[in-house]
């Protein structure tokens, strides 16, 4: 299949063609054992867990790199990870080694002084469960415990890694292959314990997380975050409790309730915070008719990281139908409210609300909206539930212009918490959505996108005022919040949505990559931009920072992919320039620079032919097939970001034969394209070709999704 190389210039193909070298090169020290200790203590030398310490706070005590002198700060080394999908991986730093994962879940040992390579280790996955994966084939990084390296992949296996060599030491699956699930986060390591949760609430699956001994694989424990059929029988007393809460057959479709992200050990308390996903499929009224909290759907649950026993839970939002995950970034903090000290769990989910939780009891002390909300009117205090705005609830109703929209407001990209300023750190945005039935009903579908809502609803206005109108609704901001006043402390707009985590210092400092290709560093008390760099690739990946020999480095991914992406990157582009997926590294004084940016040849393509049986109807039809099925990854109005292939020009889209042996006899399965074989018909497959070759015919191509969006610099 021919890729149209138009929306994003990339580097020239032989980079991208590089596949990483398997290679088990021996390091010549050996690797100092990791421990709780250590990681409690989070050494200024390392960064030994995804969120800094077990605090996930991403806030680092150094400050010989501080806002008087990041003016100087310059590239010191970068790492083609030979990818060009996103990128979402924390490294990992210990011993003056880094850790890194990147597309396709291949682990890269680094040294961290100079970015050579000591290891690689590809876990070769099962490319079609791309096919799975809702938001790209992206993973967020590995986990350190002992002298082994932890790192979870896209076809739901936990593998440990011997850190000096790369070799694997266990690799066990932790999934039902038969179903959809599919792994991106970060495991952590908890009292010798590998804790990974999974992902596929969309296409049907019931959400869990599960503790594997550090040792030898063996699962320790498996908490479910919904109920199962109760005909079946409860796992525990606790999902008996949380059937109450859910009406009519949940189970058919899975449930939900995946924890994909988020999860903080509490040392002091001995429990350890998941973050549970959105409800499978989202509308309520065909989920769980009638209504309901739906336990443990959108909530922080607190387990006992032992066993998995179930302690407290806090619903963000009880009988969630909007996609509003609570899977985002914790951060525990002790912080003095009303005059009394209170251990607190922090959190800013997809709904919009910043939420300050007691965490040794799930007790609500605060929240506030921090960004623009229309879903609720605020949060009662006395309850801790929202105060929903009545047209939201759509089913039933007339379709709702919402604010967040599915891609939330705030996603995956991990926040921090300074100490020292008081602020939490946002990676925050407005991305709005039409929420709204189906008019010719739902039918589920395992291992398709099951959200019981109509996409097509939530794609971009065609016409090209309203898409300019809705364009600027579209922001993105780093955001600092005071999370004891609940107030905005401060903020910096950026061009768009889906910018990267966030790093702050003792320095004074916070550091975030952008989707448009920069990575910046700003004072923390004032938001004043300090220092900017052109990355040439996007960022969604949070920075870290370690001191090794006297010099502090700071590090980041870039690579840029994920939902947003995949789903508008080709219509909404950002102003990334190319996507080349590295780790680039800074210290002071460093000059070093990126290869030249290679622009890729313009290829002129044929347009396909709209041919005689392509009736409006069928085009309409088309239409709505395809916001169903293929919208999510191959773009809103049939145009890619590049990540996958750009249908609209495809040779495959002109010959209906060739069309019907890729969509519907899985012709490319392997490459992570599905086949629809038995999911929609023959007919409807044509249709969807009806509308692409309709959209490539349209006024709307590369000028127009460039002009409209990018920033004019
Ligand atoms: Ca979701």
């Amino acid at each position: 299949m021919r890729t149209l190389l138009l929306s994003v210039a990339v580097l020239a193909l032989g980079v991208l063609a590089c596949q990483p070298q398997s290679s088990t090169k021996s390091t010549s020290k050996s690797i100092t054992p990791v421990t709780a200790a250590k990681i409690i203590e989070a050494p200024t030398s390392s960064w030994l867990s995804h969120g800094g310490d077990y605090n996930e706070q991403r806030h680092s005590k150094l400050k010989t790199l501080n806002a008087n002198n990041v003016a100087e700060l310059g590239l010191e080394w970068s790492y083609d990870l030979g990818t060009s999908r996103g990128i979402e991986a924390t490294p990992i730093v210990h011993d003056g080694l880094m850790f890194v994962t990147s597309t396709w879940n291949i682990v890269h040992a680094l040294d961290a002084r100079t970015g050579k390579k000591l290891w690689s280790f590809d876990p070769e996955v099962d490319k079609k469960q791309a096919a799975y994966a809702c938001c790209d084939v992206v993973n967020r990084g590995v986990a350190i415990w002992g002298d082994k390296i932890f790192t979870a992949t896209i076809d739901g296996r936990l593998i440990a890694l011997d850190a000096k060599t790369g070799k694997v030491i266990w690799d066990v699956l932790t999934v039902d292959k038969s179903k959809p699930y599919t792994i991106t986060g970060a495991p952590r390591v908890v009292k010798g314990k590998v804790i990974i949760g999974n992902g596929g609430a969309e296409l049907g699956v019931r959400g869990y997380v599960g503790a594997f001994d550090a040792e030898t694989g063996k699962q320790i424990w498996r908490f479910y975050t919904v109920p199962g059929n109760p005909a079946e029988g409860f796992e525990n007393d606790t999902m008996k409790m949380a059937a109450e809460t859910w009406n009519g057959e949940w189970w058919a479709a899975g449930g939900g309730g995946t924890a994909w992200d988020s999860m903080a050990y509490d040392a002091e308390l001995d429990l350890l915070y998941v973050g549970v996903g959105n409800g499978s499929p989202w509308n309520q009224s065909i989920r769980s008719p009638g209504g309901g909290d739906n336990l443990f759907l959108s909530s922080i649950v607190a387990v006992k990281p032992d066993t998995g026993e179930y302690v407290w839970h806090y619903q963000t939002t009880p009988g969630e139908t909007w996609d509003y995950t609570a899977t985002q970034h914790m951060i525990l903090a002790d912080m003095e409210i009303k005059g009394a000290m209170r251990k607190v769990i922090m959190q800013a989910p997809k709904n919009g609300f910043f939420y300050v939780i007691d965490r040794e009891t799930g007790e609500f002390i605060s929240a506030n909206n921090f960004v623009p909300v229309n879903w609720a009117t605020h949060i009662d205090q006395e309850t801790g539930r929202p105060v929903e705005v009545a047209d939201a609830r759509y089913s039933g109703k007339a379709p709702y212009l919402q604010l967040p929209g599915p891609l939330g407001a705030h996603n995956w990209h991990p926040m921090s918490y300074s100490q020292d300023s008081g602020l939490v750190y946002i990676p925050a945005q407005e991305a709005p959505w039409v929420y709204g039935d189906i008019p010719t009903g739902y039918e589920y579908t395992e291992g398709l996108w099951n959200t019981g809502t109509e996409f097509s609803y939530g794609m971009l206005p065609t016409d090209k005022a309203t898409f300019r109108a809705l364009k600027s609704m579209l922001k993105g901001r780093l955001l600092a919040w005071d999370p004891i006043a609940q107030k905005e402390a401060w903020s910096f707009e950026h061009n768009g949505p889906w910018n990267g985590g966030i790093l702050s210092t003792a320095g004074n400092l916070v550091f975030q990559g952008t989707s448009d290709a920069h990575f910046a560093a700003y004072d923390a008390k004032t938001g004043d931009q300090k220092w900017k760099y052109f990355t040439q690739t996007g960022i969604g990946a949070a920075p870290i920072t370690f001191e090794l020999d006297g010099e502090q480095y700071v590090s980041v991914a870039s690579g840029w992919g994920g939902a947003y992406v995949l789903g508008f990157g080709g219509v909404l582009p950002s102003g990334s320039a190319a996507n080349v997926g590295r780790v680039l590294t800074f210290k002071l004084g460093a000059d070093g620079q990126l290869p030249a940016l290679e622009k890729a040849a313009e290829i002129e393509y044929e347009l396909p032919t709209l041919e005689a049986s392509m009736t409006e109807a069928l085009i309409k039809k088309g239409n709505l097939g395809y916001a169903k099925m293929c919208g999510a990854c191959h773009g809103d109005q049939a145009y890619s970001s590049g990540l996958i292939p750009q249908l609209r020009f495809s040779a495959v889209t002109k010959d209906a034969e060739t069309w019907n042996e890729v969509v519907m006899q899985g012709l490319l399965a392997e490459n992570g394209m599905p086949n629809f074989a038995g999911k929609m018909d023959n007919e409807t497959a044509e249709a969807i070709r009806a509308y692409v070759i309709s959209e490539a015919n349209s006024d709307r191509g590369k000028a127009f999704y460039d002009e409209v969006s990018l920033p004019k610099e």
